[in-house]
């Protein structure tokens, strides 16, 4: 596999374990936990590879602040112009 292109934070905090964003990823790289967070839901999380940064999770979920979708650069563009790897949606 190649230089992942994005990543995502949850915060289990905020996540209501609606599901929404597991059923919108396009690659499928989200799952719904097995363990009950303090307030009772199965809050998402991310597999860990896979993510394209591509948003749509973060456009889906209807609790704000819950995800945070990161964009990453290329690091050889990185590297070039001495940059941030990861800029936040
Ligand atoms: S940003 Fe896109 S690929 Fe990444 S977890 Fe969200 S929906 Fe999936
Ligand atoms: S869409 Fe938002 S609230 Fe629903 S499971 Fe995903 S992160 Fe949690």
């Amino acid at each position: 596999m190649g230089q992942a292109r994005g990543n995502i934070t949850i915060d289990i905090e905020e996540c209501k374990g609606c599901g929404l964003c597991v059923e919108c990823c396009p690659p499928k790289c989200l799952e719904l936990a097995p363990e009950l967070s303090r307030y009772g839901a199965h809050p998402a999380r991310y597999s860990g590879e896979g993510c394209t940064g591509c948003g749509i999770c973060f456009y889906c979920c209807p609790e704000p602040g819950a995800i945070i979708v990161y964009r990453l650069a290329p690091l050889k563009a990185v590297a070039a112009q001495g940059g941030d790897h990861a800029t936040a949606l």
